[in-house]
Formats: structure tokens, sequence, C-alpha cells
């Protein structure tokens, strides 16, 4: 599904250029769920930007879907960004003016669907999440859970190749960020390849394997015996 090898990327500041993946070799296949760990300033949202087409790397190849992603162009790179991958952001990224299930449809205007089939299939997706009687009402009458659910509903009803989560369980207090987890378990279980940024250690074993960055390298990967959230309770 991801194949990456010898990835580097620097970003530039005047005369000044700053190394931060420094040849990043993995591959992901379809219907993994990977923790990418590390400290804070190891490169882990640079990754995950390239990865999401968000941003461009210096070196190296990045196949996504057997589709080499390199000088794309914006149009180009929007398209596949649609058409292949679902985001989940530490923020939620919410549109503070638009109800949950309008903030689920965005993802399919931009696909063209129409308005109907556009409430029809965010109201489903947001059953699937537990919000279905959230539907109408706005991000600022939601918890933080709640958003974050909104938030991977959105990314779900694209119906992406791809999840690219970077700290998704960051700005939630411990049990929040279980549930949150749980429901990515379960999204998984059904087949999703889903990839989650993190710096939690035990966020990071709610996932199957454990990709560990440090400065810009990957310094060990590794398959790891998944800790379930529901077996908690
Ligand atoms: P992480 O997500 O692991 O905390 P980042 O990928 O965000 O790490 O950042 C890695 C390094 O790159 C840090 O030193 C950060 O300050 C720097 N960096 C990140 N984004 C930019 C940018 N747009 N311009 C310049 N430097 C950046
Ligand atoms: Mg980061």
């Amino acid at each position: 599904m991801i194949e990456i090898k010898n990835l580097h990327k620097s970003y530039k500041m005047g005369s000044n250029s700053l190394h931060v993946l420094k040849g990043i070799n993995f591959s992901v296949q379809e219907g993994e769920l990977v923790a990418i760990m590390g400290s804070s300033g190891s490169g882990k949202s640079t990754l995950l930007n390239i990865l999401g087409m968000l941003d461009n790397y210096d070196e190296g190849e990045y196949t996504l879907d057997g589709v080499l992603i390199k000088d794309l162009g914006e149009t180009k790179a929007a398209n596949y960004r649609n058409k292949f991958l679902g985001f989940i952001f530490q923020s939620f990224n919410l549109i503070n003016y638009k109800s949950a299930w309008e903030n689920v449809a965005l993802p399919l205007y931009y696909q063209r669907v129409g308005r109907k089939d556009r409430k029809t299939k965010a109201e489903k997706y947001l059953a699937s999440v537990g919000l279905k009687e959230w539907s109408d009402h706005l991000p600022s009458e939601l918890s933080g859970g709640q958003k974050q659910r909104v938030a991977i509903a959105r990314a779900m009803a694209a119906e992406p190749k791809v999840l690219l989560a970077d700290e998704p369980t960051g700005a939630l207090d411990s049990k929040t960020s279980h549930e949150v987890m749980d429901l990515i378990q379960k999204i998984n279980d059904e087949g999703k390849t889903i990839l989650v940024v993190t710096h939690e250690e035990d966020i990071a074993h709610m996932c199957k394997r454990i990709v560990h960055l440090k400065d810009g390298v990957i310094v060990r990967d590794e398959v790891v015996e998944q800790v379930r959230v529901s077996s908690y309770v």
C-alpha cells in the first residue's frame, strides 16, 4: 500500500537548512495498524505530511497504492489525496459554524456527491462512530472525544484507502484517548490501513506495529502484541 525508499527531507530557512528526515525506508501493507513513535521534533509530522501529500520530499521515492508520488502538480495531488487518504488531527480541524453532519459531508462535496446523498452518507458514518443523535450539533456543543469522533467519521466518509492520524489523542484525557483508540482499532478490524503518529507508549501499543523514529531515522521497527482497548472494561 505504502512504500518509501531512502526518503530525505530538509527545511530551508534562508541560508540555513534543517535536515529532518535522513533516509527513511519502510513499507506498509494493506490492513496494517502502525504507530509512528518518537519524541517531539523527531520528524513524525514531517513524515506523515509527506505520506499525506501535504508536503514534498527532496530525495528518495514514495509509492502509494502503486502510484509514484513525486512532483505532482497541485490539482493531481489534491485528487489523489481525496481518493486515497483520510486525515485525523490532534486539534480535530472541524469547521466551527458547520454542524456535525455538514463537517462529515464536506469531503463528499469535493467528490461531487449530491447534497441529499451527502447527508445520508454523513449520517451513516456519524452513526458508525456512535454520534447518530448529534448530527445537527455544532462542534462547540460537543466534547473533545465527540469532536474527534466526528473527525474520524469525516475521514471515513470519503472511503479512503489509508487513514493518517497525527497525535489523534494528543488533546484528550486518557479515558477519552482510549475510546478514540477503541474506535481506531475497530475500523482497522474491518480492514482499513491506519497510521497513527504518537509520542505516547500506551497509545503505540494499541497498534500492531511500532516504528520508532529518532532524529529523522528509523531506529526500530517492531511487530507488537496489540493491547485491545475493549479488554480494559
Ligand atoms: P514531530 O512531529 O516528531 O514533533 P516535526 O516533524 O514536526 O516533528 O518536526 C521535526 C523538526 O522539523 C523540528 O525540529 C521542527 O522544528 C522542524 N520543522 C517542522 N516543520 C517545519 C517547517 N515548516 N519549517 C521549518 N522547520 C520545521
Ligand atoms: Mg508532530
